[in-house]
């Protein structure tokens, strides 16, 4: 499959059942004990996430979360004041987001959302997020979304995804690493040393990394840095 078709089967699904799926397990409401898990797990990246930004002053500093989803992680932040670009490949998903932040943020002024898929996306930001979307990319096509999301970021970059070890390869090939919604489109696991040599390669160095593992949801977290 090349890449166009797998960025389209993507998109659609994001706004079909995929929307729906994931809606419940990012918002909340009834959920299986597999999507309930995976909803911690989520929220325990998000919240990773959000404590290593908060060491610095987000007041007034821009950051451009790619692959927003339901804004799980933009509204926080602009709620502490950063000024966040966040855009999405499913426009359902990005309505979302915005009637969330609406009801959720007394003031939206510093929060912009966009309907675009990340190789699209131009601008600088001192800070680049990308949570949990390399999911969806096979490793050819990493390299490039990962280079270009770089030459966005002009202070860091912060990027998880499902690390490709040995255990996870052999839950994915019986089938019980993300079981349900994602099974409807194809999860790929990403070498961390492989990452890794992207960020390298774009000037970038490890400066924290976090894992977040639960039964059904697994998240390697990357704080990348210009040096
Ligand atoms: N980053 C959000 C979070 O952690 O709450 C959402 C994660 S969700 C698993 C993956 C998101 O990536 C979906 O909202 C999907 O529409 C988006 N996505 C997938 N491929 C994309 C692409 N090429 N460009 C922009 N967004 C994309």
């Amino acid at each position: 499959m090349n890449a166009a078709d797998d960025k389209t089967i993507v998109k659609d699904y994001f706004n079909s059942t995929g929307f729906d799926r994931w809606r419940r397990i990012y918002c909340g409401g009834e959920v299986n004990k597999v999507q309930l898990d995976i909803r911690n797990g989520h929220q325990q990246t998000v919240e990773t996430v959000l404590n290593w930004l908060q060491d610095d002053n987000l007041a007034g500093m821009s950051i451009c979360d790619a692959g927003c989803g339901v804004g799980s992680l933009s509204i926080p932040l602009a709620q502490a004041g950063a000024r966040v670009y966040a855009s999405d490949i499913s426009e359902k998903m990005v309505g979302e987001a915005q009637d969330r932040a609406v009801a959720e943020l007394a003031n939206t002024d510093n929060l912009t959302f966009t309907v675009q898929d990340l190789e699209h996306l131009s601008g600088k930001y001192h800070t680049v997020i990308c949570l949990d979307v390399l999911i969806h990319y096979p490793q050819d096509q990493a390299a490039e979304m990962i280079s270009h999301l770089c030459s966005l970021a002009e202070s860091r970059l912060l990027l998880s995804f499902a690390p490709k070890t040995p255990a996870l390869s052999l839950l994915k090939k019986i089938g019980s690493f993300f079981p349900g919604p994602s099974k409807a489109t194809r999860a790929y696991l990403h070498k961390e040393a492989d990452v890794v040599k992207i960020l390298n390669s774009q000037g970038l160095t490890i400066q924290r990394q976090a894992m977040t593992r639960t039964r059904f949801y697994f998240s390697r977290i990357l704080e990348a840095v210009r040096t």
